[in-house]
């Protein structure tokens, strides 16, 4: 059920105190699955900085070459993944039983915990296959929790339009008072989905603690006083207030923030674990048929 409520002043309001642009990151162009071509744009290098996140990957072509093969049964341990079809149709199959279909504006949120093994597989022949997958760790006294999975169609996601005609998809947290499709208790993960006309400005609050960053990946926006074109993540300073975007053309762009974890993270591909035993013991796992 989505939720269309006019946001008055606050969303257009400028923060008396907004983030600026730390870093911009261009992503490292990778292939991952059965040959999937896609862009990491948070990389491991970036799980400190950007904790409680572990990986963004930024997928978007019009070739089925690049996506067709998929993502054939694998397993996951200790997070949690995030997928969002901005264009296209995936269907998920995993061990706990769970199925679905994603298309055009779904979201899926698939905890793994203590495992899962599962497929992603595109359910067309051509056309346009775009999204974005996130990564969202656990906190380790919940890494071996039961699954848990939920397909969110495009109409369920809560949605609200700003006087300046701004498009807020809230997909996790919240945002001028519009609760999103799922919380988290540990971690706070805030996602949302922004469509703005050339011109509109939005603001976000943000606590200065909960790390940050934005995706475009259509026109560009202003961020303080950096210029944030398509294709490109901004990580944003820990200061101030909250976040004011300000868009150059029509865009469109992911807000993401969380709670840092503060913990030690031991990853070994799609395992993510405290420690390097954990890790162990988890292909162990993996590898004796627990996941199955
Ligand atoms: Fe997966």
């Amino acid at each position: 059920m989505a939720t269309i409520i006019d946001v008055l002043s606050t969303a257009t309001a400028a923060l008396a105190h907004p983030r600026s642009v730390e870093h911009v990151v261009a992503g490292q162009p990778t292939s991952d699955g059965a040959g999937v071509k896609l862009t990491r744009m948070l990389t491991q290098p970036l799980q400190r900085r950007l904790d409680p996140y572990l990986m963004l990957d930024a997928f978007g072509t019009d070739d089925p070459q690049d996506y067709i093969a998929g993502f054939p049964d694998h397993p996951h341990r200790g997070f949690e993944t995030i997928t969002y079809m901005i264009a296209g149709r995936m269907r998920h199959r995993d061990s706990a039983g769970n199925e679905g279909l994603l298309s055009s504006g779904d979201v899926q949120w698939m905890t793994a915990g203590r495992g899962v093994i599962h497929s992603e597989l595109p359910e067309q022949q051509d056309g346009r296959m775009e999204g974005f997958q996130l990564w969202l760790n656990l906190p380790g006294r919940d890494k071996l929790r039961t699954p848990w999975y939920r397909d969110i169609r495009h109409a369920e996601i809560p949605t609200f339009t700003t006087p300046q005609g701004v498009t807020v998809r809230v997909i996790a947290g919240a945002s001028h008072d519009v609760e999103g499709a799922v919380q988290r208790e540990a971690t706070q993960p805030l996602y949302l989905d922004l469509e703005l006309p050339a011109g509109a400005r939005f603001s976000q609050e943000i606590p200065a603690s909960h790390n940050a960053f934005v995706v475009v990946y259509g026109g560009e926006l202003a961020i303080a006083d950096t210029l944030v074109p398509a294709q490109r993540m901004a990580i944003l300073a820990n200061e101030g207030d909250g976040v004011t975007l300000e868009a150059r053309a029509p865009s469109r762009a992911l807000l993401i923030a969380g709670k840092p974890l503060g913990e030690p993270i031991a990853q070994y591909g799609p395992f993510v674990m405290n420690t390097q035993d954990e890790l162990v013991q988890a292909v162990r796992d993996y590898q004796s048929g627990a996941f199955a």
